[in-house]
């Protein structure tokens, strides 16, 4: 292993992308917030990870709403407001004391269970004297899953079932860029884990990690399916379960539409589309871990733990539009200029400024005049518009959906573009993107249309 750290990169990945024959296969489990919510759902997690005899980690999420609330707390600290930020504290701890109430029967337990609490949160109480900074910030939402999977491993303890407590802030980091150091992640983890040969359980946290400073960071909100998949790729995991609350990836937002049916299979890159576009079940950086190390990733669901769920993997297994998915607070912008007539670098320079500004560009269309493109993040856009304003006329359009009708080939499959605008005729679109792989077709409509849209594609493309 300590030779392994010295190859250069490629090299380190090819070996990663090789599973070593005699090594036992491992699975990654990973369970959401509200999948550890409740002392009974707890339960059922145990229930699930002892189902079979395969070794795994398990990830666990914060209980739901606690990473919200560390937020809050967070958010009251950094604005001096310590009167809301100790009235948040307690009532987190209440929470959490009520919960271990129920989790736990035995004495010796539930004092364990009390004492983490403790500690906890007379770490939170500490803090309330600290002046605020970003790395304090971090520390604070970092407490959340350090209790999940503390509570859960006393709660373990207590059934007897033998595992291993994991501290992800020994194995999981990000490099000055934010991005997962996956070489010297697969290095610290398997030095870990064969330290521990014995233990066929592993539990540890998702979403915190360390940055390039040693300090406790996390992978952005939402970020434990990504641990998740970075800890499958590491181990060369069988698959990466990815369980929630609903029985996986749906074809529609069934916030928006009646009746929706789950996808059973996905391709990695439909699912990429989907993760990004909208389908909040699944954080979009969870995909790339798996084409790389090629590991099949399932959406289950902990309330219906036999539905089948959502496949992930290489192949799509089948041909046609799979689901459609909308991503809100999109603002789209519009460059129009007679100097782009006949020109060319035009695009490079109008790209430059957003690169400039690390904004990512979603959809592009262009016409001899001009050049209309989305982006999700307005952090910059005074400073953009200003930048933009001598090659052109600038319009912004704010408060639009991207609405994507994601699936296989649909670019080759018949009659696809025509049914999208048949069923839409009503719906004034703004922007379209066909072509751009062969998985996805995007219109940019305004969000008041974006339920009305989701419905009337529902029936037309599914039927539903
Ligand atoms: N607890 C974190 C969050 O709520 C990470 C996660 O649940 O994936 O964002
Ligand atoms: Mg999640």
């Amino acid at each position: 292993m300590a030779e392994l750290q010295k190859l250069p990169l490629y090299i380190t990945f090819a070996t990663q992308l090789k599973k070593i024959p005699e090594e036992e296969e491992m699975k990654v489990m990973k369970f959401g917030g509200t999948s550890v919510g409740k002392p009974e759902r707890m339960n059922e997690i145990a229930r699930l990870i002892t189902k079979d005899e395969e070794s795994k980690i398990v990830v666990l999420s914060a209980l739901s709403g606690t990473t919200n609330s560390l937020s809050e707390i967070s958010n009251s600290l950094s604005k001096g407001d310590r009167v809301s930020a100790k009235q948040r504290i307690d009532a987190l701890e209440l929470h959490y004391q009520n919960f271990i109430i129920q989790l736990v029967k035995s004495e010796e337990a539930y004092n364990k269970a009390k004492s983490i609490i403790a500690e906890h949160f007379e770490f939170l109480n500490i803090i309330l004297k600290i002046s605020y900074s970003e790395a304090l910030n971090k520390d604070i939402l970092a407490q959340g899953e350090l209790l999940s999977t503390k509570l859960f491993s006393v709660f373990l303890n207590e059934k007897n079932i033998p595992h291993t407590w994991l501290p992800a802030l020994d194995f999981m980091t990000i490099d000055s860029s934010g991005e997962p150091q996956v070489g010297s992640i697969k290095v610290k983890l398997s030095q870990i884990l064969q330290r521990h040969k014995g233990s066929t359980i592993f539990l540890t946290q998702g979403y915190i990690c360390r940055n390039s400073k040693g300090e406790v960071d996390n992978l952005k909100r939402g970020g434990s399916d990504y641990t998740a998949s970075l800890i499958a790729g590491a181990i060369s995991a069988s698959v990466c379960e990815i369980w929630t609350d609903i029985d996986g990836m749906h074809n529609n937002d069934p916030r928006m539409v009646k009746k929706t049916k789950p996808i059973s299979r996905l391709s990695f890159d439909e699912a990429a589309e989907l993760a990004y576009f909208g389908a909040k079940i699944l954080h979009p950086a969870s995909i790339w871990p798996a084409q790389y190390f090629n590991f099949p990733v399932r959406l289950l669901n902990t309330m219906q733990p036999e539905a089948p769920g959502t496949l992930i993997m290489s192949e799509a297994g089948s041909v046609g539009v799979k689901a459609v998915a909308a991503k809100d607070f999109i603002t789209a912008i519009k460059i129009k200029s007679s100097r782009m007539l006949l020109a060319y670098g035009f695009l490079r320079k109008v790209f430059e400024v957003f690169e400039k500004y690390q904004t990512a560009i979603d959809m592009v269309t262009t016409s001899e005049v001009a050049v209309s493109l989305t982006i999700d993040n307005d952090a910059y856009l005074s400073e953009i518009i200003k930048e933009l304003e001598p090659f052109g006329s600038v319009e912004v359009d704010s408060d639009q959906t991207i609405v994507s009708i994601v699936g296989n080939q649909i670019t080759q499959t018949k009659d696809v573009l025509a049914k999208v605008f048949t069923n839409l005729s009503g719906i004034p679109v703004r922007m379209v993107s066909y072509g751009g792989s062969q998985h996805n077709i995007s219109i940019l409509i305004s969000r008041e249309h974006k339920e009305k849209t989701l419905q009337l594609l529902n029936k037309g493309l599914f039927g539903m």
